[in-house]
């Protein structure tokens, strides 16, 4: 995906130079030459990233800066603020107007493409997060991530590699007001740690003593345990051929010595920003898939899950010449259940019903909710003489403990009927179903609590 960049400053030659060099990029570039025009191209939605003169006749930068971070249709859009070099001063105001990094004029190729790029990250995660939270707050859901969108500390847990005291000083009295730093002067160390958990960045001195920094930038690549984390260079101005390897090897981000405090600060934030959204995002997979297939209140799988499994069980077990049974449970007059102790009491008893269920199966068996008051239990290599035997058991135990309900200050009886299949000469799951479902039927029309197998 490529992105927008809109490229703001009042002195005509210099968009053309930003526009030329981001295009040669194939970035698609927006200009405005006041900080009005920028502000509404801004709200239009129309861009990805900006990049800020901070010198404009009018509005200038910061003000800009400014009014785009409290507006919410246009605080998430990253901004580039393209300071003079002579003015580091610049950089603090630019932090505390709420810019997400900074360009020193005359602007490197290298530092524009690399913060470009490395927003442009940061942007594809953030919206992707401010669309899960349009889509719950459309559906009227309550939305897990939302709370992230709004942190605003990022404090991370950083580990920087340098052996050099006077600028692992700098460089850790700069982040620790805002992070927790750990400091390592072995490489090989820091690779050991990083892999071991718990860091969410790594800074990396590219001017190592006796190792070569970019080769532990690699490892950092390379090693499972450290892929995603962010990775920022910290270079001497002679290392530019080394900065641009670095980041074609997949490193974030960089800083040339001698190190802006204010710069240091703001490329950390970005990079622990991105993780943490990128974190969120992942996690909140987890939880979607989870709930796409376990069912809410017994925690079993749910029926989605079992129809997407069952074809393909049936047909493992039956390339081996083997056999699987299939059970469903039916609970006995669940309604009047709900109807005499009311809905709350019914999911009780369908909450310890399953938990039985669960406790009386094999770990390789597949227990289900089926829906409503229903449960299927799958059981792989057991014919259906066994399978009698189990779901007789299972039937026992419903019948012989009352259900606690209403949070232990009752217990009511509840019964369940059985109907069992089994797939020799079973060739799809829908046929399976039918029998066991007969089955069942004739458990309930001959009194209900007992169980049947089907006589195909
Ligand atoms: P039978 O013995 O013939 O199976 O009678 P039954 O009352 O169990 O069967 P019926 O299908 O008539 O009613 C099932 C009831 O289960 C109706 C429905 O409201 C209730 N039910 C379905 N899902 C839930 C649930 O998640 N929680 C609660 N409390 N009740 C549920
Ligand atoms: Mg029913
Ligand atoms: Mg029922």
């Amino acid at each position: 995906m490529t992105a927008r960049v809109l490229v703001v400053d009042d002195i005509p030659a210099n968009i053309k130079l930003l526009e030329a060099r981001l295009t040669a990029e194939y970035f698609e570039v927006l200009t405005a030459s006041s900080g009005l025009e920028a502000i509404a191209i801004c709200e239009r939605g129309l861009c990805d990233i900006v990049l800020l003169d901070v010198m404009m006749p009018g509005m200038d930068g910061f003000e800009v800066c400014t009014r785009l971070k409290a507006d919410i249709r246009t605080a998430h859009i990253p901004v580039v603020m393209v300071t003079a070099l002579d003015q580091p001063a610049d950089r603090l105001r630019g932090l505390e107007a709420g810019a997400d990094d900074f360009l020193t004029k005359p602007v490197d190729e290298i530092a524009l493409i690399a913060r470009v790029r490395s927003l442009q990250r940061l942007k594809v995660v953030l919206d992707e997060l401010r669309t899960r939270a349009a889509t719950s707050a459309s559906l009227g859901l309550p939305d897990p991530l939302a709370h992230v969108l709004k942190e605003q500390g990022f404090k991370g847990k950083v580990l920087v590699v340098d052996d050099r005291d006077s600028s692992s000083e700098r460089i850790i009295s700069a982040l620790s007001k805002d992070h927790e730093v750990t400091h390592e002067r072995s490489p090989q160390d820091a690779l050991f740690r990083g892999a071991e958990g718990d860091f969410d960045m790594f800074v990396v001195s590219l001017g190592l003593k006796n190792y070569d920094g970019l080769r532990l930038c690699s490892q950092i690549r390379s090693l499972e345990r450290t892929r995603q984390l962010p990775v920022l260079m910290i270079a001497d101005i002679e290392d530019r051929a080394r900065v641009l390897r670095g980041l074609d090897l997949g490193v974030n981000d960089y800083l040339m010595r001698p190190i802006d405090r204010n710069e240091l600060v703001a490329r950390v934030r970005t990079q622990l920003r991105r993780k943490r959204y990128a974190d969120a995002l992942r996690e909140s997979m987890q939880v979607s898939i989870e709930m796409a297939l376990v069912d809410a209140l017994t925690g079993l799988n749910n029926r989605r899950y079992l129809e997407t499994h069952l074809a393909s069980l049936l047909q493992n077990v039956t390339s081996r010449g083997g056999a699987l049974s299939l059970m469903i449970l039916d609970i006995d007059h669940f309604k009047s259940v709900n109807d005499t102790y009311g809905h709350t009491s019914g999911d009780e008893v369908l909450k310890a019903f399953a938990g039985r269920i669960k406790r009386m199966v094999r770990q390789a068996d597949l227990a289900c909710r089926f829906g409503g008051e229903e449960f299927v239990v799958i059981m792989p290599d057991t014919p259906i003489s066994v399978a009698a035997v189990i779901a007789e058991r299972v039937r026992a135990a419903m019948q012989g403990e009352l259900f606690p309900i209403e949070g232990g200050q009752r217990a009511i009886p509840v019964t369940v009927s059985i109907g069992l299949a089994e797939s020799l000469g079973v060739s799809d799951p829908d046929m399976l179903f039918r029998r066991a479902d007969r089955a069942l039927y004739r458990s309930k029309n001959s009194g209900r609590n007992r169980v049947t197998a089907d006589a195909a």
